[in-house]
C-alpha cells in the first residue's frame, strides 16, 4: 500500500501516520521529522533546513525531493509507504510522480485530513512531543497521563520550535497557497479520500479505515 497523508499543518497526520503505520504495517515517512533529526544530528542539512523551518517557510524543492527519493529506495520501502507531509508543492508531486513511473510503481491512495483553519493554531501551540519516540500530545485535546512525560517511553515531553503562534499562522498560509493545489491535483487523478480531522482521533482513524477499504 503506497499512500500519502496530506491535510492543513496540524490536522492531526503524525497522529494518524502512528495508526496507519501500525495497523497497516508499512513505513511512516515524514519530511518534517527527518529534517527535525538532521537539525538534532547538526548535520549540513540540517542546518539548511532549520533555516527554512524556523519563519514557516518550505525547504526547498530539489533539497526535499532528493531526501524523500533517497527515502524510497530503501529495503523498507518496496511494499509500501505512508508518507506524511510530502509532496508540498507541485513541483515536489510531479518529481515524486515521475520517480514511481521509472520505478514501475504508483500510489494507491492520497488521505486528506480535512480541519477548518480556525482550529489549527491551538492544535499546533498546545501540541508537544516526545523527543525520544516522536510520540505526539497535546495539552488539552489529547493530555499524557503524567503532564509532560511520554506515556510510551517516560522520556520529557518538547514543544517544538515552529509551534509557535506566529510560525504556526505563517505555515498555514504557506499551505494555502503552496499545498491546497495538490488536493486538485490528486482528485483528477481519482486518489484523492478526504475524512473529517475534526472529530476525536479514534473516530478520525476508523473513518480513514473505511477509505483505505481494508
Ligand atoms: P500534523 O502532523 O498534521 O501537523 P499532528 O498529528 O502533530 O498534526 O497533530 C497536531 C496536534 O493536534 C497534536 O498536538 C495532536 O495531539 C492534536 N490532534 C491530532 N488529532 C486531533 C484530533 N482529532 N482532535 C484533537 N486534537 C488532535
Ligand atoms: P511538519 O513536521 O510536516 O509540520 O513540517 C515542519 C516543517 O518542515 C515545515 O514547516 C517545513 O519548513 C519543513 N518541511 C516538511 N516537509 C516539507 C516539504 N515536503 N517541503 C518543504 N518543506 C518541508
Amino acid at each position: 500500500m503506497k499512500i500519502l497523508i496530506m491535510g492543513r499543518p496540524g490536522a492531526g497526520k503524525g497522529t494518524q501516520a502512528a495508526n496507519i503505520k501500525e495497523y497497516y504495517h508499512i513505513p511512516h515517512i515524514s519530511t518534517g521529522d527527518m529534517f527535525r533529526a538532521a537539525i538534532k544530528n547538526q548535520t549540513k542539512l540540517g542546518m539548511l533546513a532549520k533555516s527554512y523551518m524556523d519563519q514557516g517557510a518550505l525547504v526547498p524543492d530539489e533539497v526535499t525531493i532528493g531526501i524523500v527519493e533517497e527515502r524510497l529506495q530503501e529495503d523498507d520501502c518496496k511494499n509500501g509507504f505512508l508518507l506524511d507531509g510530502f509532496p508540498r508543492t507541485i513541483a515536489q508531486a510531479e518529481a515524486l510522480d515521475k520517480f514511481l513511473v521509472s520505478n514501475g510503481e504508483k500510489l494507491d491512495a492520497v488521505l486528506d485530513v480535512n480541519v477548518p483553519s480556525e482550529i489549527l493554531v491551538r492544535r499546533m501551540v498546545g501540541r508537544r512531543v516526545c523527543k525520544n519516540c516522536g510520540a505526539t500530545f497535546h495539552v488539552e485535546f489529547n493530555p499524557p497521563k503524567v503532564e509532560g512525560i511520554c506515556d510510551f517511553c517516560n522520556t520529557p515531553l518538547i514543544q517544538r520550535a515552529d509551534d509557535t503562534e506566529a510560525t504556526a499562522e505563517n505555515r498555514l498560509a504557506v499551505y494555502d497557497k503552496n499545498t491546497a493545489p495538490l488536493l486538485e491535483y490528486y482528485d483528477k487523478k481519482h486518489l484523492l479520500k478526504t475524512v473529517n480531522g475534526d472529530q476525536p482521533l479514534s473516530k478520525v482513524f476508523e473513518d480513514i479505515k473505511v477509505v483505505l477499504g481494508r
